[in-house]
């Protein structure tokens, strides 16, 4: 991707914070990884409704700006600190979407298991981030919280979510906000009837093989196949696509044989 698209990206899902309300003031902030330990992001002191791709700056692996007319904001660490903890994750969004950041202000936890599917985007829950001061304190907290979630509430602050891309990103920050929703209807009819725990590992085992969260380097892939000229090497199990021979299996029918006995192992 370009830079310029990546730009008009993070200021893309920047004005979609504010449309959905989830930010206000200057509040909220957006960064994704370039390569090279190059970050863009979002400058602080914006309003997220006006942040244009020309006004996303980069900055270094220490918050530090390299290009741009803005500067970063003061939050950078906490992304920095998800960039380093997961290789995996291109894509970090902090905002305040209200009812998650209701009960991160209220110190409801959030942490119960409700909905299967949610177990497997995000993890076994969504965990609190205890409190702490800005700056390294709040770094060093939050590390070991994002190795094996993908989206956490900021006690007394708001929701920070990962993703391989910020599409990704934007929609775990939308989950934790709409599971935050359910979470206070069921509370006002009785109470959260969390996912049984006999059910979690085979959850989390299907996260694993989805090749989400902290797995996701190591998740199956689709193997790569080729388009013989000649024999594969002797001893080799690699299924050759050779499109002259009559017999030779469809090129999606070998992706599709890998990938499921690739999910079998
Ligand atoms: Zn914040």
């Amino acid at each position: 991707m370009s830079d310029a698209r990546r730009r008009a990206e993070v200021a893309e899902y920047a004005q979609r914070l504010h449309a959905r309300g989830w930010v206000a003031n200057h509040d909220g902030n957006v960064t994704v990884r370039e390569g090279d330990g190059r970050f863009a992001a979002t400058p602080t002191a914006t309003s997220k409704a006006a942040v244009g791709a020309e006004d996303v700056i980069t900055v270094d692996d220490s918050g530090a700006k390299i290009t741009g007319r803005g500067k970063p904001f003061s939050e950078i660490g906490l992304h920095l600190t998800v960039y380093r903890a997961r290789p995996d994750v291109h894509a970090v969004i902090h905002a305040h979407p209200p009812t998650a950041t209701g009960f991160a202000v209220a110190g409801v936890s959030l942490s119960e298991p409700m909905i299967a599917e949610a177990v497997v985007s995000l993890g076994n829950g969504i965990p609190t981030v205890p409190p702490s001061a800005p700056g390294p304190a709040a770094c060093q907290t939050l590390a070991p919280f994002c190795a094996g979630h993908d989206a956490v509430l900021l006690g007394g602050h708001g929701v920070l979510a990962l993703g391989a891309d910020l599409e990704q990103a934007y929609l775990r920050l939308e989950l934790v906000e709409h599971l935050a929703k359910i979470a206070l209807v069921a509370r006002q009819l009785g109470g959260i009837r969390p996912v049984a725990p006999a059910v979690i590992p085979s959850l989390l085992e299907a996260r694993r093989k989805a090749g989400l969260g902290i797995a996701a380097p190591e998740a199956p892939t689709a193997p790569k196949l080729v388009v013989a000229c000649a024999p594969a090497p002797p001893g080799s199990d690699v299924q050759v696509y050779d499109p002259k021979r009559v017999n030779s299996k469809d090129l999606a029918t070998i992706i599709r044989e890998e990938l499921e006995s690739a999910l079998k192992r």
